[in-house]
């Protein structure tokens, strides 16, 4: 019976985990470390629905790797929780972090089995430690460590957290504050949450990134309009005339732009930087590859090289070559020898050779950034 409906859980902005890259999007061998998660849980039961929460940005790209179904999240993990639960139809929900690598089959199995007999199922731990409270010893007997993923009866959840605006640190004590009965089952030490760099070292279940070249093209075309100023590779160009375009009409970034979401998978510039938002009237295109890159680096892409080809029977582009490829090089991080900047004409053919606009063709490659190297 289909009666469970898995929620995980990715708006956070991964603050305490210090690299560049968001945990969830950690490359172990082809797949992100959220990617890898899903396919643990698809193996371990048939659940009616998967729900992914996370940023609107995320989700562009997520939705690009699974056909599940994505909700963007909220700003605390309570609100974007609630957004996950609102397309919820089944009895039960169980609800994990995006974030968690390594799944212990037989605990996940245990939580779901024993869904009909309270109103949560939490996996815990004796702790090995002894504890004090302020100056007294615990009775180590009495005292349990809460882990996750944790079930929930649906209805009781969603009535527990409308019922008030206190942040719970879990599900289950939002459902015992409403009186809900939470059932306690063996977790395992197994299952580890990725906070912090330093967990990676226990990830076990993580591979090495694997180290194919992501190669991805981009074409871009514009027609020439006068009384605009014309840029190429963020370089501003002498010209009697600019690009018609809804941004500054820098061809060449928008070939490379293209390139570089060809290489990662995420799409097209367009769907990153729609020409109807206001947000993007008249914006210099070197602030958009800042952001792509800048994003690629969030999703734990690095940049190899960009080949660029730029036809136009004018203006004339010699001259200016090489600034282009300092300027994109500095943008990219990248020594200025992984750039190349060809130009060509079209031979006096077509729309090109009648000087009305300029074509750019640009390749890039990508690789997985390399966690195990940190
Ligand atoms: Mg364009």
């Amino acid at each position: 019976m289909q009666d469970v409906t898995l929620i995980l859980l990715g708006a956070g902005r991964s603050s305490r985990f210090k690299l560049p890259v968001k945990k969830q999007w950690l490359w172990s061998g082809d797949a992100p470390v959220w990617l890898n998660l899903v396919s643990s849980f698809e193996k371990i039961y048939n659940f009616k629905k998967i729900v992914i929460v996370s940023s609107e940005i995320d989700i562009l790209a997520m939705s690009k790797f699974s056909n599940h179904q994505f909700i963007v999240g909220g700003s605390t993990r309570q609100e974007s929780l609630k957004r996950g639960l609102s397309v919820v139809d089944t009895p039960f929900v169980l609800v994990s972090d995006i974030a968690r690598c390594c799944l212990d089959r037989e605990m996940v199995e245990r939580v779901i089995e024993l869904r009909e007999v309270g109103a949560s199922v939490v996996p815990t731990l004796k702790p090995t430690d002894t504890l004090y409270l302020n100056s007294t010893p615990l009775n180590r007997d009495e005292v349990r460590i809460i882990q996750t993923p944790q079930l929930s009866c649906t209805t009781t959840l969603k009535r527990a957290l409308d019922s008030t605006d206190r942040e719970f640190t879990d599900d289950s004590s939002a459902l015992s504050a409403v009186g809900g009965r939470v059932i306690f089952t063996e977790g395992s030490r197994d299952a580890h949450k990725l906070t912090t760099v330093d967990d990676l070292s226990r990830m076990s279940c993580l591979k090495r990134p694997s180290r194919r070249p992501l190669v991805g093209f981009g074409v871009d075309i514009h027609p020439f309009e006068s009384g605009k100023r014309m840029y190429l590779c963020g370089v501003e160009i002498e010209s009697p005339f600019g690009f018609k375009a809804h941004s500054d009409g820098d061809v060449a970034i928008h070939a490379v732009i293209d390139a570089l979401l060809g290489a990662s998978g995420i799409g097209d510039i367009g769907e990153l930087f729609p020409d109807t938002s206001s947000r993007y009237r008249d914006i210099r295109s070197t602030e958009l590859l800042k952001e792509v890159h800048s994003l690629l680096k969030s999703f734990g892409y690095l940049v190899g090289n960009i080949d660029i080809t730029i036809i136009a029977e004018r203006p004339k582009l010699m001259r200016y070559k090489r600034m282009m490829r300092f300027n994109l090089a500095d943008i990219l991080d990248l020594t200025p020898n992984l750039i190349n900047i060809k130009a060509t004409t079209s031979e006096k053919l077509g729309w090109i050779g009648r000087g009305e606009g300029v074509a750019v063709e640009a390749v890039a490659t990508l690789y997985y950034y390399d966690w195990t190297a940190k």
